[in-house]
């Protein structure tokens, strides 16, 4: 089955709190109605985005191969893992078609080689094409903030409803076996770095993804750590959800590195 993946950056299930999420909000139902599974794969300390993504992508627990928890950008033994393990090299050799929907500025991929977080290296050592602004104009990729309104680049790119990045997104996810779409601004927000109205725009969008999403196609949504969840502005050591739509669990799932292969296993059938 076809498979969209919705990747949400620092979102967590507390027990008596939703912390920044409101109560009755799409992403607080998303939460409500998820299996509750381990970010912190045995390691001390707060999860961190460069190891937890890692083991979500690659199936492998990466925070007990490097014995801590690694911040957003992967040092050299991460991306050893992830040229080794990921998810996108994983289904290509099984000759499906993959495609990573978030828009990269130009600039970005072709200059900012410090700056390449889990998915651009899972994208780059996988050889799947890197979508660009080109992509976005045609309503062929997804800006990360969904609807256009950050883009800082060179070329103007009008900005969008969230409903349209929405329709967008189910259009490329209905051309592919796997689709990726990586929300990071959930972690932001949880940090106090950025404004809370997003949470308005990823609500709309995720609404949109939920109700109109065809029966053919598997909508899964997790995370890599919890964040937002809580009042702090740090990351949390909560579970993280593993929502699905059009897809009941055959094997349990029980933590991040899990996803993987559940992935590989869905887009199989
Ligand atoms: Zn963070």
């Amino acid at each position: 089955m076809k498979t969209l993946m919705i990747f949400l950056d620092g979102v967590g299930i507390a027990e008596n709190s939703t912390g920044l999420i409101p109560k009755n909000s799409v992403l607080g139902n998303i939460i409500m109605n998820s299996l509750p599974i381990d970010a912190c794969l045995g390691v001390e300390g707060l999860p961190q985005s460069g190891t937890g993504q890692t083991s979500l992508f690659c199936g492998v627990n990466s925070q007990k191969m490097i014995s801590r928890h690694q911040y957003a950008y992967p040092d050299e033994k991460l991306k050893q893992i992830i040229k080794k393990h990921n998810l996108f090299s994983a289904l290509k050799s099984q000759k499906k078609k993959v495609c990573f929907a978030n828009a990269y500025t130009q600039n970005y991929i072709e200059c900012d080689t410090r700056r390449r977080s889990v998915t651009t290296w899972m994208t780059l050592y996988s050889k799947t094409r890197p979508l660009i602004e080109k992509d976005l104009l045609e309503n062929k990729a997804v800006y990360h903030d969904i609807a256009n309104e950050t883009y800082g680049g060179n070329i103007k790119i009008p900005i969008i409803t969230p409903e349209k990045a929405g329709e967008n997104l189910l259009n490329i996810a209905s051309k592919n076996d796997f689709t990726l779409f990586e929300y990071f601004l959930t972690d932001r927000m949880g940090h106090g770095r950025e404004s809370l109205k997003y949470l308005e725009v990823l609500n709309r969008f995720l609404n949109k993804i939920i109700e109109e999403i065809s029966d053919d196609i598997v909508l899964l949504i997790s995370s890599d750590h919890g964040n937002i969840e809580i009042e702090g502005r740090s990351h949390s050591r909560n579970p993280v959800p593993l929502f699905l739509k059009n897809y009941n669990l055959i094997k349990p799932v029980n933590n991040i590195s899990q996803i993987k292969n559940l992935i590989i296993e869905i887009t199989s059938l």
